[in-house]
């Protein structure tokens, strides 16, 4: 892009407002695609010192890596910055009911699957040869899986930067990742402007500048990272016109984040752990030097004291509590994320409960996708259309897996339970493909809506299977060429384990 020629209408300047990770991360972003070589276009990020940001998000997809890899972060660097570990994939704890033998029903959800096709593929043979009766899923199909009941990290000693022996994301502070970006995005040339907005002047349906404490600051386009409150979006089309609520599909509307002290005796889990709990779902992240536990529930089910409790009784009361936050919730997205000049990206254009933790792939996604249409100053209307089909695409399609965790549910015991059972109905076409999933395998194409989703069938297939919900297929299975299947699966699984080093391990001379 830096060779573009000069004109007109060519985006000269971009505002951001927002210094959180949606703020820092489109800031990187755009300051990259546009000034990689030359300084073609001023970014200037404007933060509220007295409006704190979120401070949770601290899990990451697999895919973040090449957000990061592409800003030129070095991997170690980020890692001790932020406090992080690695994350292998999220083990669902109690998402049924209880096994025959009175233990808790647990699945794997990790970010490979091993592709070793025969006649059938992997995942087919397993079906056919009903190994479900003796082997779980994500054992049959997941090195991953084998590696974090040993300890094992996704990276060796001689891993490259942002390479693993499996895929991998990251468990990080979400605050010191935000004050790192911070530091990193300044020394590439972002202005930096610690003001609070306090009024945007409209003019002819685009933003004509914010107003702040310290001054006002006119810009081309201008960027809302506000968080909930959509600050700017808001003002130029009203949130009551423009909201859609997911709440009906993901009631849980509400979060208690409590941090905990980490006990000397544990070494950090390679994995995030998402525990059903009566009225939603306890996260479980450990970082280097404390464990991040949160409770997203229904808050027309519980009150913030009864959510803060049942945690606190779920991790034990020996846990040593550093920091307890309270979290209103609005999940669903803008029908326009952007209108006039202003585009709204992180939480100021949507949220998505966290249970695949996919905040900062969708702030990643949508920056990407931004750097496609922004072409100038005046892009016509069909390409903003174009912007906002696809953010809205991408939002039901995430909206989509998120539900198919809780609609397979089989447990009853709650009333939360009971209902979010039935969610299914609130995703267009979900009910008709969980049907048709009954006796056929769930495959690419039933998918395939052509959104940014990084969600696919092979995951599509972990929850699926996870959860019992097996196709019945009446095909037959040739033994022998399915072993061959088994036997590559197993080869590879040893290679892997003989590479594998202990997390703990690899942390530890990152110091
Ligand atoms: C309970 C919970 C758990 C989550 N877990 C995960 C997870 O595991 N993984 C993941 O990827 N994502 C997760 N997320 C999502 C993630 O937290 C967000 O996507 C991410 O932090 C982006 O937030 P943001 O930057 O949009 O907003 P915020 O962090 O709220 O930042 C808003 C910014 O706007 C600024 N601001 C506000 N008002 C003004 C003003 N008037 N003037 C100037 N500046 C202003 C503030 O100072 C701040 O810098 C989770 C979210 C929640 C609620």
């Amino acid at each position: 892009m830096g060779s573009i020629n000069m004109n007109d209408n060519q985006v000269k300047s971009i505002a951001i407002v927002g210094g959180g990770s949606s703020g820092w991360m489109t800031a990187l972003y755009l300051n990259k695609l546009y000034n990689h070589t030359t300084q073609n276009v001023e970014i200037s990020l404007i933060e509220s010192p007295n409006v704190p940001t979120i401070g949770v998000g601290e899990a990451t997809v697999h895919s973040i890596r090449y957000y990061f890899a592409a800003m030129g972060l070095d991997e170690k660097e980020l890692l001790k910055e932020t406090n992080a570990t690695f994350k292998n994939g999220i083990l669902f704890r109690n998402w049924m009911k209880p096994n025959q033998d009175g233990s808790m029903h647990e699945y794997f959800h990790s970010f490979e699957q091993q592709n070793i096709a025969n006649i059938h593929d992997i995942s087919s043979a397993w079906l056919l040869d009903k190994k479900h009766n003796q082997q779980s899923y994500d054992d049959a199909v997941s090195v991953s899986s084998h590696l974090i009941k040993k300890g094992l990290g996704p990276k060796n000693i001689n891993s490259r930067p942002y390479e693993g022996i499996v895929p991998y994301g990251y468990h990080l502070d979400a605050i010191k990742m935000a004050a790192y970006m911070t530091k990193v995005g300044v020394k590439a040339g972002i202005k930096h402007i610690k003001a609070t907005v306090t009024d945007v002047e409209i003019v002819n349906g685009n933003i004509g500048a914010v107003h702040t404490n310290l001054g006002s600051h006119a810009a081309d386009v201008f960027i809302d990272c506000t968080g909930f409150k959509g600050l700017l979006i808001n003002k130029l089309k009203s949130r009551e016109s423009n909201w859609q609520s997911f709440e009906q599909a993901l009631p849980c509307n509400k979060a208690v984040a409590v941090q905990v002290e980490y006990p000397d005796s544990e070494s950090p889990k390679p994995y995030t752990e998402a525990t059903a709990l009566s009225n939603g779902w306890a996260w479980e992240i450990d970082l280097v030097n404390r464990r991040g536990t949160g409770y997203v529930y229904d808050g027309n089910r519980l009150t913030e004291e009864q959510a803060q409790q049942e945690l606190l009784e779920y991790l034990g009361q020996d846990k040593k509590v550093l920091k307890t936050v309270h979290i209103d919730m609005q999940v669903g997205c803008l029908k326009e994320f952007w209108v006039g000049n202003c585009i709204a990206i992180g939480l100021s254009g949507g949220f998505i409960e966290p249970l695949e933790s996919t905040g900062l792939h969708l702030i990643n996604a949508s920056a990407r996708l931004l750097g496609t249409h922004l072409t100038s100053k005046q892009v016509p209307q069909s390409v903003r259309d174009s912007y906002n089909t696809i953010m809205n695409g991408t939002y039901e399609d995430l909206k989509q897996f998120i539900v198919l965790h809780y609609c397979l549910t089989d447990r009853d015991d709650t009333e939360f339970w009971r209902e979010v059972a039935q969610s299914a109905k609130y995703c267009t076409g979900l009910e008709q493909k969980i049907a048709t999933w009954k006796s056929k395998v769930c495959e690419y194409m039933d998918l395939a809506g052509g959104y940014i989703t990084m969600f696919s069938d092979e995951n599509y297939r972990a929850i699926l299977y996870g959860m019992k919900h097996y196709p019945e297929l009446h095909l037959n299975a040739d033994k022998e060429e399915n072993k061959k299947i088994y036997a590559e699966f197993d080869r590879r699984l040893s290679q892997v384990m003989n590479a594998a080093m202990s997390h703990q391990d690899y942390l530890a001379q990152l110091k």
